[in-house]
């Protein structure tokens, strides 16, 4: 019994999916796989309910709850990342390399766009009363969001 589910554990984890989520410490549960993949399909930044739906077409039997569960402990392990829209939708990200993004106020669609790394490195917060860089803010990321309408480009 024991070497089964070692056999298992084993075949699971040459998914890459499932090696990420083991690596952040987490158990690679068959849900939590699915999640991963669902998000990694698309790069449309899906909220929990929407991808709870896509989940759903797949035939893949997953509760509405255990989603939302799941979401959160994906992204507090660091295998996925979340990010707030401007209509307040918490939306998910299974792209962790550093980028920026572009929320359409007319299609409510983000896309991931990068701005150029030189000038990223230029931007330090100022304190508005002082209008110098503040003291002690070390930065580890900077995160843009542009807000506006993008139309895909005619073919
Ligand atoms: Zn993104």
């Amino acid at each position: 019994m024991r070497a089964s589910i070692r056999v298992d554990m084993a075949r699971d984890l040459e998914d890459p999916a499932a090696r990420k989520i083991a690596d952040a410490g987490l158990r690679p549960t068959a849900a939590r796989v699915a999640i991963v993949h669902a998000l990694e399909a698309t790069r449309d930044h899906p909220s929990a309910d929407v991808l709870a739906a896509r989940l759903g077409m797949r035939g893949k039997r997953i509760g509405r709850a255990t989603v939302y569960q799941n979401l959160e402990k994906l992204v507090e392990a660091g295998v996925i990342t979340s990010l707030t829209s401007s209509d307040g939708l918490r939306r998910f990200d299974a792209t962790l390399e550093a980028h920026q993004h572009f929320v359409c106020t007319e299609s409510g669609h983000i896309y991931d766009v990068h701005v150029d790394p030189q000038l990223l490195r230029l931007l330090k917060p100022i304190d508005p009363a002082s209008g110098k860089p503040v003291k002690g803010a070390k930065v580890g990321q900077v995160r843009i969001q542009f807000v506006g309408a993008w139309q895909e480009p005619q073919a």
